[in-house]
Formats: C-alpha cells, structure tokens, sequence
C-alpha cells in the first residue's frame, strides 16, 4: 500500500532535495486514455478503469501522477485498485506522498471556513462534501457536536490519511465527538475489509441537533444514511414558508418535514413505512412541543404509494403535501421505472389538492435529471386535470454545493408547487 511506502520513505530521511527527487520518482505513474484525459481537462475529477491504459499496478489507495498517452501531465490523484472509478484526481500538479498531508489539511480548513459563510439557524450541516470540496472520498457531517466521518475510498481509508483528516478535525471542532460511518457496501466495492461503524474520538455518539429551530434526536451509530437529512435543510424552511391549514407528509423519516410543518398548519400526517424511523419522529415531536406551538401531528406506517391510491379515490383533500421518497433510480437503466413512480405519486398528491393547495415534491435520484422531473410533474398535472404553478426549484442546501461539471455532486431537485 502507499501509506507502507510513504512512511518507509519518509523516516529520518532530510528534506533535501536529492531525497525530495527520490520520492517524486517513486510516486506510481497511471496512463489514461484519450476519453479519460478529456474527461480531466473538461473539469471532472474521475476516470473510470475502462479509460486506463495498462500497466495499471499502483497500490490500493496510493497517491498516483496521472498522464495522457502523449506522458503529459495532467495532475495528482488517489487510485482505487478495485472500483471502477480508478482516478480520483486531487490537484493539476504534480505533489509528493510527503506532500499530500499538507494539502489535504489546507482542504479540510477551507472547507470549514466555507461552511461558516454558508450555514446558518443550525448547528448540524455537511462540513466535508467529498468531490465538492477537492477531498474525493471523504464525507464529514455536523450533528451539533458529534460529527460524522466517511470514509469512501481506500485512499481514505488509509491510517495515515485518516490520522491527518481527525488531527484537523478535532482540532477545529475541539468539544465535539467523532463517530466513523461505515457504509458496508462501499467497503465491498473498495476491497477493503468490513468494519462497524465506531465511535473514534470523544464520548457520545447521540445529540439533540437543531436545524431552523426544530429539535432532532441525532444518533451517530444507528439511523439510516447519516441520520438526519441535512441537504434537505433549507427547503424544510421553504416549504414552512407556504405551507398551511391540513398536511400530509409522505415519506416522512423522523419528521424532517412534518415538524417544521407543525409550527405552521393545523394538523399533519407524517407517514412512512419504518417504524422505528416514526417512533424517533414521535419522541422528536415530544423534543419539540415542549418549547414550540404545534399543530396536531399523527404518525402512520403506511406504504405511501397504497395510501395515496385510498386516500385519493376516497376523495381525501389537503391544502399541503410533501413528497420525499427514497432514490427511486439507482442507475441510469431505472430512469423509466423510476419516473413512473413519481408521477403515480405526484399526480395522486396534485388530485388531492384543495385550491392553493401547495405541494412540495423531491428527488434524490441524481439518475433523474431537474429536467425530466419537472416534465415528469407536467405530465401528472396534465393527467390530473390541474393547472400548476411553480413557486421554486431548489436543489441540496448551501453547505453541499455541487461542483460545476461533476454532474454527481448535484443529486436533489425539491420543487414548490402551487396548485391553482
Ligand atoms: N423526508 C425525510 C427523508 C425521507 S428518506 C426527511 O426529510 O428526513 C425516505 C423514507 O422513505 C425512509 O424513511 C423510508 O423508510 C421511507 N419509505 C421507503 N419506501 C416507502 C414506502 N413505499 N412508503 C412509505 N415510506 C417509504
């Protein structure tokens, strides 16, 4: 592995330039093709292993020189021997193992410092947004004081890499705790071995985390994803801003929506399909009645499809409803099936609209473009015999701003709807 190689290098050797020569010479070189090469000069960071010309023999998760066939070259990047996103590229210039701990402090702060500027009435926000912030494979989120840290690359998972991002963490966040996240699955992909989510530094995993003064209960080792859905902050402020008199949220999680619907209607369905998810949204119900006027709340475990499908022919109305389903499209093949799934939602949820009834519609499929959603909901309009206006197209909270051209970055659409 590079980290072997690095720390071998490194020991006790000056900083001379003769040595500095040497370790520059020991850095692996890969070659990509034309397609990736382009891919590199138009602005993505990724190339995928089909694009790499052999010999491909760097180490899992070393600090690698990328160069076209023509050996020019076109910067530094962290290599995956095993995922098909080889090249994860971090910098046009040439830099030294010796060299990397450096640059990926100054990231982390700078990515901290962006945060500042950008997250306001909370407490808990994305702080590390991986490609977004030039530390590809590399996730941190804020719950209050405990933050989350992701792993997703072997390159990240190297000790010595992990040891400088947590050095700089906790040195920025000193009262806070540090939990790893392990997605099971992208350790499978990444052949690295299988490992427990686990505290790492500090004493608690749990916290109350309170975005636009509504309450969480956060748990750091249990939950799904990372627990609460940060991206989704600020659009749960913009669908307060409109909603009002009865509401039904679907897919509801913890409440994320529902309770900030709360403050403002006089009643709201929260359903999902996961119990323990509602009995946290129930006990963060609980969090937040104690200091905030609330309308009714009723938690249902229900499938949202079969619940709208009633509720519509039995004629149920309301005058606010959210959509937030899980990813229906997990690759690009699923586009078709995925987008029937959210017309039949939405065109049921536009039926069941009183006048000026406002609908609050998501996706998190980055498959389904902002495009296709909206023709998507024109379609359900259509068929639902309604005439719709919009009211805003939004997209992830400010603290995880997509990067220009890598497409990946910019997954979810939350799309206002009024219904006229
Ligand atoms: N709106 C939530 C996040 C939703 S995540 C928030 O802002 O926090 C998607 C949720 O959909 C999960 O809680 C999952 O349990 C639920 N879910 C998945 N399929 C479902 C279905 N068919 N019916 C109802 N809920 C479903």
């Amino acid at each position: 592995m590079g980290k072997r190689r690095a720390a071998r290098v490194n020991r006790g050797r000056p900083s001379s330039f003769s040595a500095r020569k040497l370790l520059a010479a020991s850095i692996p070189v890969i070659t990509v093709n034309h397609r990736g090469a382009a891919r590199l000069r138009g602005g993505h960071l990724w190339v995928y292993r089909s694009d790499l010309v052999p010999p491909t023999d760097a180490p899992a998760g070393s600090l690698v020189h990328v160069r076209d066939e023509r050996k020019r070259l076109l910067g530094s990047a962290l290599y995956s021997s095993s995922s098909q996103i080889a090249i994860r590229l971090l910098t046009s210039d040439a830099i030294t193992e010796e060299q990397l701990p450096a640059l990926l402090r100054e990231r982390v702060v700078s990515a901290i410092e962006f945060r500042r500027h950008v997250a306001h009435d909370t407490d808990s926000y994305r702080v590390i947004f991986s490609e977004a912030d030039l530390l590809p494979g590399l996730m941190l989120d804020k719950y209050n004081d405990v933050l989350t840290l992701q792993a997703l690359t072997q390159a990240f998972d190297r000790e010595d890499l992990r040891q400088v991002v947590l050095d700089c963490i906790t040195e920025h966040f000193p009262r806070a705790s540090v939990v790893e996240r392990v997605d099971a699955h992208i350790r499978e992909l990444e052949q690295l071995p299988a490992r427990e989510s686990q505290l790492i530094h500090g004493e608690s995993a749990t916290t109350i985390s309170t975005l636009n003064g509504v309450r969480f209960h956060f748990d750091g080792l249990g939950g799904q994803k990372t627990g609460a859905f940060l991206d989704q902050r600020e659009n749960y402020a913009a669908a307060a801003r409109y909603a009002h008199g009865e509401a039904l949220d679907c897919f509801t999680y913890q409440g994320g929506f529902a309770l900030h619907l709360a403050r403002v209607c006089d009643s709201v369905t929260g359903v999902d399909s996961s119990r323990p998810a509602l009995e946290v949204a129930e006990q963060n119900e609980q969090l937040n009645r104690a200091t905030h006027r609330s309308g009714e709340i009723e938690w249902m475990e229900a499938n949202a499809f079969d619940l709208l499908k009633d509720y519509a022919t039995a004629g149920r109305q309301y005058d606010t409803i959210v959509l937030d389903p899980p990813a229906f499209a997990k690759t690009k093949r699923n586009v078709p099936t995925a987008l029937r799934g959210y017309k039949e939602l939405n065109l049921r949820a536009l039926k069941m609209l009183r006048p000026s009834g406002v609908l609050t519609t998501c996706s998190c499929s980055f498959h389904v473009s902002e495009s296709e959603f909206l023709e998507m909901l024109g379609s359900a309009a259509a068929d639902a015999g309604r005439r719709v206006r919009i009211l805003e197209k939004r997209g992830q909270a400010a603290d995880h701003p997509p990067l220009l051209i890598v497409a990946e970055t910019s997954y979810l659409k939350c799309v206002i709807l009024l219904v006229m």
